[in-house]
């Protein structure tokens, strides 16, 4: 499965902004964008002509960038939102959501969805009673996703445990941290998507 195996951080300082990619390092001294808030390379400081072009662009790399997607998937997941009968960008959202590395990692079960991803990769995963290692796979409403009960005493979801109270998980799961379980209620809706990505640039870019 193809992915991204660069620095992480260089992703930020490209796009601007942090996009959190690296769990605890991003809210310490040690996050780059607080030192070198410019993009990488030797012409990083210097002025780029801001065209509707570049934006449109910048605002897909974003989001590929945050949820851990290649070019070529996430055109799969813009072509499929776009024939739903919903509005193309949002619908680009919650796909992107249903992921089940998102939801592993939304649940507060890993710092980042990086991390999110390798549990799954590595089978201590559940959906719904059987074990899926597939960190694209969608859950739906009323799924029910659980950590292998061999892999409960694992570090990542001893930590996970111990963290349960001060994590903030967002209204559409709901997480049962005794069993290390998640309920999906729902998927969400636009506005309860916390990604800072203006999706309906993306809409205008691929609509070319
Ligand atoms: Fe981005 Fe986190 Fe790296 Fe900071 S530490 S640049 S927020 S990935």
């Amino acid at each position: 499965m193809a992915r991204y195996t660069g620095a992480d951080c260089r992703l930020c300082r490209r796009e601007k902004m942090k996009l959190f990619l690296k769990g605890s390092k991003c809210d310490g001294p040690k996050c780059p964008m607080e030192s070198k808030p410019y993009p990488p390379g030797e012409h990083g400081r210097g002025r780029t002509k801001e065209s509707e072009y570049l934006l449109q662009s910048r605002e897909k790399q974003k989001a590929k960038r945050v949820y851990g997607v290649l070019e070529k998937q996430f055109r799969r997941y813009y072509a499929e939102a776009n024939k739903g009968a919903g509005k193309t960008g949002e619908a680009l959202l919650q796909i992107l959501e249903s992921r089940l590395d998102n939801i592993v990692f939304r649940a507060g079960f890993a710092h980042s969805r990086d991390a999110a991803r390798q549990l799954v990769r590595h089978g201590h995963i559940e959906v719904n009673g059987r074990k899926v290692d597939i960190p694209s796979y969608r859950v739906s409403p009323n799924d029910i996703v659980d950590v292998r009960a061999r892999s409960r005493e694992l570090t990542p979801f001893v930590v996970a445990r111990a963290e349960a109270g001060s994590r903030q998980v967002p209204a559409w799961l709901e997480v049962i941290s005794s069993r290390m379980r998640i309920l999906v209620h729902s998927l969400p809706e636009r506005q309860v998507i916390d990604t800072p990505v203006q999706e309906q640039l993306i809409v205008e870019l691929y609509s070319k």
